[in-house]
């Protein structure tokens, strides 16, 4: 170990949940040391969209104005289409939640990334330990988790701190450490991540989303010209797309969506997204939680991950405060507030989105079909919307997705 630094939390992985927890604890009195292994922010096309509860939330720990000079547009309306390109769903986002947050914000993934960080390191209290991989934890003769060992190209160093948070994504080496155990289910199917140039068939402030026959395709403004699309792939699609070459797979995709006919692929390659749904068995040990995609991952469908990891961030550095504020030790009974403010809205979000995937996902051949299947699921229910992007510190929910749903109630 060739340095060591004192600390009062460290948190693994410098990511949505990681800088969302740097810039909640700005001013919070305390040190705050951040270790992740990408000093350049990768090129992400998974996760451009916000909730309006975290709206309010980055306006509140003072990361908004970041997002808006990096060109985040509002949407405010949800559209989806059905297999016979029928409107089957319009919902008006404007109306889940009150003014003046009652918009989704969509920026590209790798910029909202750069507006949280810039926000973080603002902070006085803030270090980030960039180009460094947590290597493993320290602990006391009592098994409490003391700090972390990092190690970069510059060499090796010992965080000495009394929280470890690790927010070190789906495949969480922290929580392996931690011995916390999750079973990651995956689906038969995984998505291709287009980027494209906008149709004007199609609004600028409009998610617009296609369940047919050839699976689900989303159209998600990232910009105002430019459009994420995340294609649904079943199994030998993606090998296929990637041969094809780019003018074939736009072909092919105007076939199967005709709004692509006026929509320009950017050539930047397949990227192929897998989607994971877990929910560990806890959140806590001494001295050291778990949050965001660390501890839960959802399938994307209401677009909920980084809501879940960002809200996980305000409970944890709510909870961590008070303790270390009073002097306490943070051991895992203590810090249970945080899983206790965070679990049942998570397991709602994840079986809600789970409901709305059956639907989506189900490449449903005609308009009976897919009535049928939303029959038993939430997809796009306005009740279960107003759940899900209640305000952080709502309390959270007591139902289930389903007995939330007025529609599913009366069924
Ligand atoms: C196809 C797809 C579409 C999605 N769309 C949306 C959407 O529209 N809206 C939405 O809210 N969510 C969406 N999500 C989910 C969202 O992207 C994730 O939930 C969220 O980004 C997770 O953030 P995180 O910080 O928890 O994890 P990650 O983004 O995985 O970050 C983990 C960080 O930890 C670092 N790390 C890993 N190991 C170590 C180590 N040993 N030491 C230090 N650091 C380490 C990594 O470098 C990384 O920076 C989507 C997901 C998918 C797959």
């Amino acid at each position: 170990v060739t340095n060591r630094i004192d600390c009062d939390v460290a948190i693994t992985g410098g990511a949505i949940a990681g800088m969302k927890l740097a810039c909640e604890l700005i001013d919070s009195g305390l040190s705050v040391v951040v270790i992740e292994p990408n000093r350049e922010i990768p090129p992400l096309r998974r996760g451009d969209l916000l909730a309006p509860c975290t709206v309010k939330s980055l306006d509140s720990v003072g990361a908004l104005p970041n997002l808006l000079k990096r060109g985040a547009v509002p949407l405010r309306q949800w559209r989806v289409y059905g297999p016979e390109l029928e409107t089957l769903i319009h919902v008006w986002i404007t109306e889940t939640t009150p003014e003046p947050f009652n918009y989704c914000l969509a920026l590209p993934h790798p910029l909202l990334q750069a507006a949280l960080r810039e926000t973080a390191l603002a902070g006085d209290n803030i270090q980030l330990l960039a180009g460094m991989r947590t290597t493993g934890l320290l602990r006391d003769g009592d098994g409490m988790v003391t700090g972390l060992t990092a190690a970069g190209a510059e060499g090796e160093v010992e965080v000495r701190a009394k929280v470890v948070c690790g927010a070190d994504g789906a495949q969480s080496a922290v929580r392996g450490w931690l011995g916390i155990e999750t079973a990651i289910e995956t689906y038969p199917y995984n998505y291709l991540m287009l980027t494209c140039e906008r149709s004007p068939d199609q609004p600028a402030d409009q998610q617009t989303e296609y369940w047919g026959r050839d699976g689900f395709c989303g159209l998600f403004p990232i910009t105002p010209d430019w459009v994420r699309c995340p294609v649904q792939a079943f199994p030998g699609e993606m090998k296929r797309w990637r041969e094809i070459g780019f003018a074939e797979l736009h072909r092919e995709m105007t076939t199967r969506y005709p709004i692509f006919e006026k929509m320009v692929l950017t050539e930047d390659g397949v990227h192929p997204y897998n989607i994971l749904k877990h929910h560990a068995a806890r959140y806590v040990a001494d001295g050291a939680l778990l949050l965001g995609d660390a501890v839960h991952c959802t399938p994307p469908y209401y677009g909920m991950g980084m809501t879940m990891a960002m809200r996980d961030a305000h409970h944890a550095a709510r909870v961590v405060r008070g303790l270390l504020d009073a002097g306490e030790r943070p051991v895992a009974g203590a810090l249970a507030a945080y899983e206790a403010a965070c679990r049942p809205y998570n397991e709602f979000v994840i079986t809600a989105s789970w409901q709305y995937g059956q639907v989506a996902a189900s490449h449903p051949k005609s308009h009976a079909e897919v009535e049928a299947r939303m029959a038993h699921a939430t997809a796009l229910d306005p009740d279960v919307m107003g759940v899900i992007y209640a305000d952080y510190d709502a309390p959270p929910p007591t139902l289930t997705p389903t007995e939330a749903s007025t529609r599913l109630k009366a069924a």
